[in-house]
């Protein structure tokens, strides 16, 4: 599926810039164009994969490059100063290039927050094709304000753009032992699930293997959907690429009339990557059955993706879903040396997540209003003592 991809903020930015790179090196191509918005210098300067020419610094008379110190008002404002820049940034390409726009940002901070919706509003205006937005989630520890601004700023995202993907820091603790280190990590994943995704049906990445039943960028717009949240599982197995024999044959198994691989083995594993995806960790845990379409994709070496096990994997999801739209199909890899499920639920409702959240942001409203509170009154204990001096 061909997208432009704008990143917003610090974190959009540097997810943009590793999604770039997954896209050269694995030469799948759905990268059409890409641009890096932020109200910060220092975060434009320090990526790599993302074009100078498509770097856009905003808000220069209002935070003189320096970023908006985590509040979405101020982002929103940058944003909003130089929209007429930014829509023209992204409109570099062609609409008839592209099958959707993605919006990438960090919803807890305060350029991508504050921005993303006013961007995703905007293109929806000019453009016919769909806008999804790409939100990442602060950890719970990352404490009130954070989780305020994350929970204010999703509301107006998913109104303003077709689907929200999330992908919730806080369920993707790492071992990395510093915050970028953890973050590098986290953005690997990142990559890893949306890359695959969006990959998915791209033909310059199945170098000539024709896909049994391939997913096109119709069916992901259509699991998608028109609002609403939408979460991604993915596992993975790697295979045993030695074409030697001895094991490989007998984990192989027979080919069937079709050539296609279809041995118990081949068809277990994919069964069993399928339900790894969807009970493991979502990008954002939820409860599977409260989705409202699903789609499921897997990938690999062609031998390896067995009808047999898609079907069945797609009989399986559709139980535990519940659901009456599941999509399946495969994406043929000739040169991958693992197996690889993508699961994903949209329009999902029964997230504990989303519902913490918003707590936390109802009781850092009533901090922030004690605080205010307290404050005025010391002013008027200010005012008394000054008129008493007096
Ligand atoms: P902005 O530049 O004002 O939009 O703010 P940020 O993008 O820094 O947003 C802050 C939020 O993004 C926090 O919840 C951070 O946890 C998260 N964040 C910052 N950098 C990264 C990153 O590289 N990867 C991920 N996954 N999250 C990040």
């Amino acid at each position: 599926m061909k997208l432009a991809i704008v990143g917003v903020g610090q974190a959009g930015g540097k997810i943009l810039d590793r999604l770039l790179e997954y896209d050269t090196t694995r030469n799948t191509g759905f990268v059409e164009h890409a641009v890096a918005i932020n109200s910060a210098k220092t975060d434009l300067t320090g990526l790599t994969n993302v074009p100078q020419s498509d770097r856009l610094l905003v808000g220069q008379s209002i935070v003189s490059g320096h970023g908006t110190g985590t509040d979405p008002e101020i982002g929103e404002q940058c944003v909003r100063e130089d929209i007429h820049e930014i829509t023209d940034a992204i409109g570099r390409v062609a609409a008839s290039e592209i099958d959707a726009f993605l919006i990438i940002a960090g919803l807890g901070g305060g350029t991508g927050s504050g921005g993303s919706p006013i961007i995703a509003d905007r293109l929806g205006e000019i453009y016919a094709e769909p806008v999804y937005g790409l939100g990442i989630l602060p950890s719970t520890d990352e404490g009130g304000i954070y989780n305020r601004n994350a929970a204010n700023s999703l509301q107006r995202f998913v109104r303003s753009t077709q689907s929200v993907l999330l992908f919730d820091n806080g369920a993707a603790k790492t071992g990395g032992e510093t915050l970028s280190e953890g973050y590098r990590d986290i953005n690997d994943r990142i990559a890893t699930r949306f890359g695959t995704l969006f990959s998915a049906g791209e033909i310059e990445a199945m170098d000539g293997n024709i896909a049994e039943s391939v997913v096109d960028s119709s069916e992901i717009i259509n699991t998608l959907g028109d609002g609403g949240i939408t979460t991604i599982g993915y596992a993975s197995e790697q295979i045993d690429t030695d074409e030697g024999g001895g094991l490989l044959d007998r984990f192989r198994g027979s080919k069937d009339s079709d050539g296609l691989q279809s041995s118990g083995d081949a068809t277990n594993r994919i069964t069993s990557l399928v339900r790894r995806a969807t009970l493991g960790k979502l990008t954002l845990p939820c409860e599977p059955d409260s989705a409202t379409r699903a789609l499921l994709i897997v990938s690999g070496p062609p031998d390896q993706l067995s009808r047999k096990g898609i079907d069945s994997a797609r009989d399986w999801l559709e139980t535990e879903t519940d659901c009456r739209e599941v999509r399946a199909g495969d994406y043929p890899l000739a040169n991958e040396d693992r197996v690889a499920a993508i699961v994903v639920l949209s329009g999902v409702t029964d997230v504990p997540r989303i519902e913490e959240m918003q707590e936390l942001a109802v009781e850092s409203d009533a901090e922030i209003q004690r605080e205010d509170e307290s404050e005025f009154e010391a002013l008027l204990e200010y005012g008394d003592e000054a008129d008493r001096s007096e």
